[in-house]
C-alpha cells in the first residue's frame, strides 16, 4: 500500500516539503477490522490545521504519521460479520492507498443511492456543515441578506442554495470571473464580487455594499482575512454570524483587522457570533439527509467537484486548494 505521511511541520506556508509518499505491507484484519481499498480521498481545508503542533479541537498529525483524511471505498477483507468484499463504505481512511480499520467505525455506502463521491462533499461532512452552521447560528429569514465567501466550495455552494430556497438574498464572494459566474449562473446566487479582482478590503467593502443595499444579516464566515473586514461595517443591528472556517488565516495572518474593532462590531451592532465545529454535531446527520438528498437526486441542489488522479499529487492538490486553484468539492481519485 501508499500512503502520505507528515513529513514536517510547515513554518507558515505549507509546501510540497511538509508530505512524504511512503510504500507500506498491507496488514491483515484483527477482530472486527476490515481492509478498505480507497477510491475517492476528500481534501479539507482543515487538514491544513492538523499539520500545526499544539492542541486545537483535533490532535495534530504526528510527524511521520498518515495524514488524516475522509474517504469511500470498497472492503477487499473482512474480519466483522457486518461487511463483506465488494461493500463500498466511507471511513477516515487517511492520505492512503488502503486502509486497515475497525467497521464499526466506517458506515456502508449504496453507490445506486447516490455517486459515491457526494459522500464527501454535497451529502457529506462539507454539505452537512453548511446545512447545521445556516439552520442553527445562521436562522434565516425570507427577505434577509446573507454574505458567503468560497462561494463555488461544497460548504458555501449549499449555504447559498440553501439560503436563497429560504427567500433570502444572498451574496457570494469568489476568487476570480469564472467561480463568481459559477455562483450565479450554476447556483443561483442573487450576485458574486470577485475579492480577488477588487484586492482590498476597503474596495470589497464598497463593492458588497452596493450589492447589499439592505445591509448584511446573516454573514456565513468561511474565510477570515480581508473579505471579514469588508463585511462587519456594513452588518445589521441582531445580524448573526456562524464561524464556520476562517481559511485566510491557516497559513497566515493577512489583515488589518483587529481584535477592538471586531469587539466594538460585535458590541455596537449586537451580534450572534456561534463557532462550531460539525463533528460535535452528527447526530442532526440523519435529519440532513432525509431533507436534503431528495434534493440532490431531483436536481434542486446543484453541486460541483474537481477531481484530481493520484495518491502522489494529493499534496500539491490540497496546497492549490489552499489558495483557491478547486472547483468545487476537492477530490482524490485513487482506483
Ligand atoms: P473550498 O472547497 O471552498 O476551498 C477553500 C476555498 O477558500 C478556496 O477554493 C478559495 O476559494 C477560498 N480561499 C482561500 N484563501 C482565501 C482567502 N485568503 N480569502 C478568501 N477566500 C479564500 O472549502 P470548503 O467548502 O471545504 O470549506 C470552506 C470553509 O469551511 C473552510 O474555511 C473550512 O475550513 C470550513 N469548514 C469548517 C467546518 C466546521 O466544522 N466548522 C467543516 C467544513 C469546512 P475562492 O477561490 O473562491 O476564493
Amino acid at each position: 500500500m501508499q500512503r502520505i505521511v507528515l513529513a514536517s511541520r510547515p513554518e507558515a506556508q505549507a509546501s510540497e516539503d511538509n508530505f512524504r509518499l511512503e510504500v507500506a505491507g498491507l496488514p491483515q484484519p484483527g477482530k472486527g477490522e476490515v481492509i478498505v481499498k480507497v477510491h475517492y480521498m476528500s481534501l479539507d481545508p482543515y487538514m491544513r490545521g492538523r499539520m500545526n503542533a499544539g492542541k486545537s479541537y483535533a490532535a495534530p498529525v504526528e510527524i511521520g504519521e498518515t495524514m488524516t483524511a475522509g474517504g469511500v471505498g470498497e472492503v477487499i477483507a473482512s474480519n466483522s460479520p457486518d461487511f463483506v468484499p465488494g461493500d463500498f463504505a466511507l471511513g477516515m481512511f487517511g492520505w492512503a492507498s488502503h486502509a486497515c480499520i475497525r467497521a464499526s467505525e466506517i458506515r456502508k455506502l449504496d453507490p445506486q443511492m447516490a455517486p459515491l463521491t457526494t459522500a464527501l462533499g454535497v451529502l457529506g461532512m462539507p454539505g452537512f456543515t453548511a446545512w447545521h452552521g445556516l439552520q442553527a447560528y445562521g436562522r434565516p429569514k425570507a427577505g434577509e441578506t446573507l454574505v458567503v465567501a468560497a462561494a463555488t466550495g461544497p460548504v458555501g455552494s449549499m449555504v447559498g442554495q440553501l439560503a436563497k430556497q429560504a427567500g433570502l438574498r444572498v451574496v457570494g464572494i469568489a476568487g476570480g470571473e469564472d467561480k463568481c459566474k459559477l455562483a450565479v449562473e450554476a447556483f443561483g446566487f442573487d450576485s458574486c464580487l470577485d475579492h480577488r479582482a477588487l484586492g482590498s478590503a476597503e474596495a470589497l467593502s464598497a463593492a458588497l455594499a452596493a450589492a447589499c443595499p439592505d445591509g448584511i444579516d446573516i454573514y456565513y464566515e468561511n474565510v477570515g482575512g480581508k473579505v471579514l473586514e469588508a463585511v462587519l461595517p456594513l452588518m445589521n443591528s441582531f445580524g448573526r454570524i456562524p464561524v464556520c472556517g476562517m481559511i485566510a488565516w491557516y497559513n497566515s495572518a493577512e489583515t488589518e483587522l483587529t481584535a477592538p474593532a471586531i469587539w466594538r462590531s460585535v458590541l455596537t451592532k449586537f451580534l450572534s457570533v456561534n463557532g462550531f465545529i460539525i463533528f460535535n454535531h452528527y447526530d442532526r446527520y440523519p435529519e440532513f439527509l432525509q431533507q436534503v438528498a431528495p434534493k440532490i437526486a431531483s436536481g434542486e441542489i446543484k453541486y460541483l467537484e474537481d477531481i484530481a488522479e493520484g495518491l502522489e499529487n494529493a499534496p500539491k492538490t490540497f496546497l492549490s486548494m489552499m489558495q483557491g486553484g478547486n472547483t468545487g468539492k476537492q477530490i482524490v481519485k485513487l482506483v
